[in-house]
């Protein structure tokens, strides 16, 4: 075996070792383990409709993984009418061919703010945005309650994407308040969400001039960027801002407004929350009501810019690269909550893009196999969990599998798996 694959392998033992003592990967992987216990339980029951999750994949799903290789087929296509489109209804668009033409875009249209109002981070993680704000000293503010508490206790960590704080416990978040801010609450949770609701939301609604949001979906026959949310932060960072950057991957690009509502719809159900608001989002603010001119800029957004970002996306696909099927990904992370690997292992079978094989394989594609391997590649255990589960029909496992390929003719394999390959070749038998 190889140097690099013995310090990769060592590399991911110490942090499967982490789990093993009182550290925030072990308080992690506690909490992590009941969560998706929880959602997976919960998928067979009608909760809050009259079907149960299950029986709402199983009604949509050939719709919408049609729906995703029809566009697909016609990429560049839709692209094109997207753009046209989000043009006519005033959005200023552009496209970037990859990630650092979407950085110099993003710098541009950032100017002279050093503050950035931001919400739903996977894409700008995927678009290496939130290095970029790092490595430019812009300072991100971070909106949805998860993510604010993500960052008062500074946690590196990769998190659960969809409820980043919630695995911090009450008594430790009051503490961290009382540290930071000098105020006592109660701990209860009803007490911390009334005290960032009587402060944060008024800077919220007055002092936003720059806001980032990715988006569940863009229709391309309408030009409409679609967001969904519960806490109603996306909604005043979207409207109480000067200007809203959109930037997403290209492949959030969707042929309709109808289909962009099944995305959602599916979204919610899979996360099995409560999620209380759909944006659709057809340009900036604007008035005729003085005179019957058009302005810009009434109560709502200024500008809204949309960054389309192709990188890795229409190259998978135009090339049949073994990945290409990430670009039906609707981002529901029910892939997340089904896996036995990330059940067991939590934030350590994760990447800097999330938790999970979806961040392993996005780090495979911006870092290369080695980054993979250190993310825990090996960890998953090849159930398939993930590929039955996608109501987008992306197989995960298979892709997977490809980078075990990859990494075992690479040699940076875990020496056990050369051990036992070896012995099957020499004994023609895989058992004792
Ligand atoms: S791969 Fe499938 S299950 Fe996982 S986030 Fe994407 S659409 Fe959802
Ligand atoms: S095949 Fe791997 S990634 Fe997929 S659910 Fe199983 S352990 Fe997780």
């Amino acid at each position: 075996m190889s140097e690099e694959g013995k310090e990769l392998f060592e590399k991911v033992k110490e942090k499967v070792d982490r789990l093993k003592e009182n550290t925030l990967e072990k308080q992690f992987s506690d909490f992590w383990k009941m969560a998706c216990y929880a959602k997976y339980r919960s998928y067979e029951k009608p909760l809050q409709y009259a079907d149960s999750v299950n029986d709402y994949i199983e009604k949509n799903k050939e719709e919408l993984t049609q729906m995703r290789e029809k566009f697909v087929q016609n990429i560049d296509s839709y692209v094109e009418t997207c753009i046209k489109r989000l043009e006519k209804k005033k959005f200023r668009v552009y496209y970037a061919k990859t990630n650092e033409e979407a950085h110099e875009i993003f710098l541009k249209e950032l100017g002279d703010n050093k503050i950035l109002y931001k919400s739903k981070s996977n894409q700008a993680k995927d678009l290496g945005l939130i290095d970029l704000c790092k490595e430019n000293n812009i300072e991100i503010k971070e909106t949805d309650l998860g993510d604010v508490l993500v960052q008062l206790f500074d946690y590196k960590l990769p998190s659960y994407q969809v409820g980043p704080g919630v695995h911090f416990k009450v008594e430790d978040i009051v503490a961290k308040i009382k540290e930071k801010y000098g105020v006592e609450l109660i701990p209860e949770p009803a007490e911390i969400v009334k005290y960032f609701r009587n402060t944060y939301r008024k800077e919220l609604l007055n002092d936003v001039k720059v806001s980032l949001t990715s988006a569940n979906a863009i229709a391309a026959e309408e030009g409409c960027v679609v967001l969904l949310e519960n806490e109603g932060n996306i909604s005043l960072i979207t409207r109480a801002t000067e200007k809203h950057i959109v930037a997403v991957g290209i492949t959030k690009l969707v042929p309709t407004v109808f289909d962009a509502l099944l995305v959602t719809k599916m979204v919610e159900r899979t996360n099995n929350a409560d999620l209380a608001y759909i944006s659709l989002i057809y340009g900036p603010s604007g008035t005729s009501d003085v005179a019957g001119t058009a302005v810009k800029g009434m109560y709502g957004a200024k500008e809204v810019v949309v960054i389309l970002v192709d990188d890795w996306r229409t190259k998978a696909i135009h090339e049949n690269l073994f990945y290409k099927e990430l670009v039906n990904c609707i981002s529901c992370k029910t892939c997340n909550f089904v896996c036995t690997a990330s059940r067991a292992f939590g934030n350590v079978y994760a990447s800097k893009y999330g938790l999970g094989a979806l961040a392993i394989i996005k780090d495979y594609i911006h870092n290369g196999i080695e980054a993979a391997v250190a993310d825990g590649l090996f960890l998953c255990t090849g159930c398939e969990n993930c590929s039955n589960w996608c109501p987008a029909g992306v197989n995960l496992a298979d892709i997977m599998r490809q980078l075990k390929k990859e990494a075992t003719e690479k040699d940076i394999c875990p020496p056990y798996l050369k051990e036992y390959k070896d012995k099957i070749f020499r004994d023609k038998n895989p058992f004792q």
